[in-house]
């Protein structure tokens, strides 16, 4: 094997900026990419990415950023891993490509194998590998429509799935992600959220389970019901974490029907909130779960993991597609998963998360603009509003977010009304790094909100 120095040990783990960003090679990029890239595909960042390490992205220019998105909680082992970079090449020069459906492979059997060790419950399980987040829940729904014999889906307020046709008509916000691209598929019903800061004050997670769970009975009758798909910490939608008892109650009563649930966790998943699976918090097993983002330290990956008969129901050739579980992202999902055992990284992200709080709790007191900081583990969110009021300031969110960006420092927005900045560094990421980070998105906020 050739020795090539992982870009982690070429990429120190500090932020530099060398030119105004974005400088003038992104500048130049960014004129290319106006005259080739359609623009319906947008990117929140103005520099362009050459190599990234650690958490340190570095731009065409030469500009060190910190990264706090992680590509929207993908590279949760941190960029260029040597272990991931080690597996990725080893494995791309064995073979990139059988198709698991034509000649079968290991990679993709050990890593059904450690989704079905690692996810919440001890019931056997069966996983099929796909590509997207988007991908494993249309499975998803395939697989719990076919096991029960029902149609129906409930969803929720606010909810994020994905961007093709089915998970677009899961996906509760139309601009950006629904507008001018129906018809949507038929069969699913909305349900509310509970959303603490927005419900009636006091409202408990089984008060909200109820309102949620009566409106479903009443709407569409639990007997027509295949499934409740539900994220335990909203992502796209705002890292809305329900009140406790929430997520619970809605288990209780899928079971008592005979509704499955399927927990998103394609962006809670793999140690993001300081458990391997955030159900885990509240005591609660999915019937289904999907997975991607988190899964394999940043190639397209993602799996459907279920009761083994729900799972099974499903008739041979039913399930599948060219890609999916492809064995170099198999390869990188394999070394990913024991960076996060060998490292402690459940653990991890409960630091990174006190880091996050303690760095943001003050911001709170200063200002009346942000309404409050919320989230779990390394996934946590501030929601800022229009001061004295719960009113959504989505202007102050991209300020705040373009002031940290002009700094050097990647944060990422959220939320139905797009005023909530959310928090996904590498649960790797340094301390120093990290407090430096945050430092500058505390100035932003002070900056901004005044
Ligand atoms: C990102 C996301 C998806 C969609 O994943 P893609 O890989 O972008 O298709 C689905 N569900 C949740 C909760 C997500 O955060």
């Amino acid at each position: 094997m050739v020795a090539t120095a992982p870009a982690a040990d070429l990429v120190p783990q500090e932020r530099r900026l060398i030119t105004a960003l974005p400088g003038p090679r992104s500048q130049a990029l960014a004129a290319r990419r106006v005259a080739a890239v359609a623009p319906g595909v947008s990117s929140t960042l103005p520099v362009y990415v050459e190599r990234a390490g650690g958490a340190v992205l570095v731009d065409v220019d030469g500009n060190h950023l910190i990264d706090l998105g992680s590509g929207i909680a993908v590279t949760s082992v941190g960029h260029a891993v040597p272990e991931v970079v080690a597996a990725v090449s080893g494995q791309a020069s064995r073979f990139t490509h059988t198709c698991f459906m034509v000649g079968p492979y290991e990679g993709y059997v050990e890593v059904c194998e450690a989704l079905n060790r690692l996810t919440p419950g001890t019931h056997d399980k069966l996983s099929a590998l796909f590509n997207s987040g988007a991908e494993a829940v249309e499975n998803a729904v395939k697989i719990a429509r076919h096991a029960t014999g029902r149609q129906a889906v409930v969803v929720f307020d606010h909810a994020y799935h994905g961007r093709t046709n089915l998970t677009m008509a899961l996906t509760a916000k139309s601009h950006p992600y629904k507008q001018g691209f129906g018809p949507f598929a038929p069969e699913i019903y909305r349900v509310p959220m509970s959303y603490p800061l927005r419900d009636p004050a006091g409202m408990s997670g089984t008060e909200a389970a109820a309102r949620a769970l009566g409106m479903a009975e009443k709407q569409v009758g639990a007997a027509t019901i295949a499934a409740v798909l539900i994220e335990p910490i909203q992502g796209e939608g705002g890292f809305v974490v329900p009140a406790p008892g929430f997520l619970a109650a809605i288990s209780e009563w899928c079971r008592a029907n005979d509704v499955l649930l399927i927990a998103d966790e394609v962006q809670t998943g793999f140690c993001r909130t300081g458990a391997w699976f955030a159900c885990e918090d509240e005591g609660v097993v999915p019937d289904l779960i999907t997975t991607a983002k988190g899964i394999a330290a940043g190639l397209p990956l993602a799996g459907v993991t279920g009761r083994a008969e729900i799972m099974s129901h499903v008739h041979v050739g039913g399930l599948g597609g060219t890609y999916g579980g492809n064995p170099v992202a198999c390869a990188a999902a394999l070394a990913g998963i024991s960076v996060m055992e060998d490292g402690d990284l459940v653990a991890r992200a409960r630091r990174v998360g006190e880091s996050l709080r303690s760095a943001l709790g003050g911001a709170t007191d200063r200002h009346s603009g942000v309404a409050e900081v919320r989230g779990r583990g390394a996934m946590q969110a501030i929601e800022l509003v229009r001061p004295g009021s719960i009113e959504p300031d989505p202007q102050a969110a991209a300020a705040v977010a373009a002031a940290c960006h002009r700094q050097g420092v990647i944060v990422l927005t959220c939320g139905t009304w797009g005023n909530v900045i959310r928090l996904l560094p590498p649960l790797t990421i340094g301390d120093d790094l990290l407090e430096e980070g945050l430092s500058v998105l505390v100035e932003a906020l002070d900056e901004v909100l005044g």
